[in-house]
């Protein structure tokens, strides 16, 4: 599924029970063989490691460079608004002058593949963490403004649904530098280049595994799409996250509806100790929403919740609808079993959805002067996640919640191979 535009990187593995060679997507979490049939989860301890192959020079003989591989949502909260993008892009992580910055458009012409720490080559160090290189990234390319922005930024958050290595290969010839998929020299080799290109490399262990999903409970099947980061057992009636390599179970709601004939909707419900800002009870959240209602002495000690889409989409709609749930604090009738109907994936984990809480906290604030400059002394602790799933009838073009009176676009959240009815 792809809820907005972008391109997905494909990668080549071999079916781990027949050898056939099989094309994933990068958001794919699901291996399937259209040989042998089987269908295997994959799991990794940390992120995604993948490497370009080289198109002539021998693999073993191959220096590989690193490059972060982004794409998620991007949030940059201004005086006085919240500017959003959907950050799609890959750059440099060695910290190395003169490699390119990005890997460019190669990525989406060429089929990666999983990188393993157990090949004979090397690697160059990763230098620049995921948050350093977002911010270089918006420095260098400005990708909110047609030139450099120097006003103030009080908030920054990337809420990704991808975030990955791609290892770039390099070789030397002749005194140079070449970039190894276009056989091409990118730089001069001076004594520092070469010395930091031999640097010798820690040992890594990196591994991904293929394993049946299976419910760590009952050893039923478990369902999900493709790209699902949360796998639902119908059998036991449980849901599970891949956490460093291993499936954990997660809390979840269904909410109740009297119809089968619909489509559930993933939501992240989070809880989070809030400081820096009066936000603890619904009686500060109706207030600093200015929402229209006559105030009563127990919002003082109703807890609030957070709300984010546990699928992916585009922004806009991602920050209407963090804002419309949260606003709205649902109360739902919940089941606690899956009902015979269809459920749209979960592609995003509540890790991400933790990070657009500010966004959705700025994006409440009516009074947007007083309360963005307070956001960079705002701390937010994670607390508890659980999905609610919301039931969307089809009207025509629209999914509409009929409890919560709203309706969203079908094409927002992808087509209708999306659904997981199985
Ligand atoms: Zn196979
Ligand atoms: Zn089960």
């Amino acid at each position: 599924m792809s809820g907005y535009r972008g391109s997905a990187l494909q990668v080549e593995h071999p079916c781990p029970q027949c050898g056939g060679p099989v094309i994933l997507e990068e958001t794919d979490r699901f291996l399937s063989c259209n040989y042998c049939h089987v269908r295997l989860y994959i799991f990794s301890k940390d992120y995604f490691r993948y490497y370009l192959p080289p198109s002539k020079h021998p693999e073993s003989d191959t220096i590989f460079a690193p490059y972060w591989r982004f794409r998620g949502l991007y949030f940059s909260i201004r005086p006085f608004d919240i500017k959003n993008k959907v950050l799609d892009t890959s750059f440099s992580a060695s910290g190395q002058e003169f490699l390119p910055i990005s890997m460019g458009l190669r990525t989406q012409t060429l089929k990666l593949k999983f990188a393993d720490s157990e090949m004979k080559t090397t690697y160059l160090p990763n230098q620049l963490t995921v948050n350093e290189a977002i911010s270089r990234i918006e420095k260098m390319t400005h990708f909110f403004d047609s030139h450099e922005y120097t006003g103030r930024i009080f908030h920054k958050a990337f809420v990704g649904d991808t975030v990955s290595m791609i290892y770039a290969p390099l070789y030397i010839r002749n005194r140079a530098i070449y970039d190894g998929v276009l056989d091409r020299p990118i730089a001069t080799l001076t004594q520092s280049r070469q010395e930091c290109l031999e640097q010798p490399v820690g040992k890594t262990a990196w591994r991904i595994d293929f394993k049946p999903a299976l419910c760590p409970d009952c050893g039923w099947d478990l369902s999900g799409g493709r790209d699902s980061v949360v796998l639902l057992c119908r059998n036991c009636d449980s849901a599970w996250h891949s956490v460093k390599g291993t499936f954990r179970k997660v809390d979840f709601r269904v909410v109740r509806w009297r119809d089968r004939n619909v489509i559930y909707l993933p939501c992240w419900r989070m809880s989070a100790e809030i400081e820096g800002v009066d936000l603890k009870s619904y009686a500060d959240l109706v207030k600093t929403a200015n929402l229209p209602k006559a105030p009563k002495p127990e919002w003082r000690k109703k807890e609030i919740f957070f709300w984010a889409p546990a699928f992916r989409t585009h922004p806009h709609l991602f920050m209407r609808l963090a804002r419309q749930m949260t606003i709205l604090q649902p109360e739902g009738d919940y089941n606690d079993s899956f009902p015979r109907s269809a459920f749209c994936p979960v592609t995003l984990d509540s890790g991400e959805a933790f990070e657009s809480i500010k966004v959705t906290l700025a994006n409440i604030a009516v009074a947007k002067r007083k309360f963005f400059p307070k956001l960079p002394s705002v701390t937010i602790r994670p607390l508890k996640a659980m999905l609610v799933f919301f039931p969307f009838t089809v009207e025509g073009n629209e999914l509409v919640q009929t409890q919560l009176k709203f309706s969203i676009q079908r094409n927002t959240i992808g087509g209708p191979e999306i659904l997981a009815t199985s």
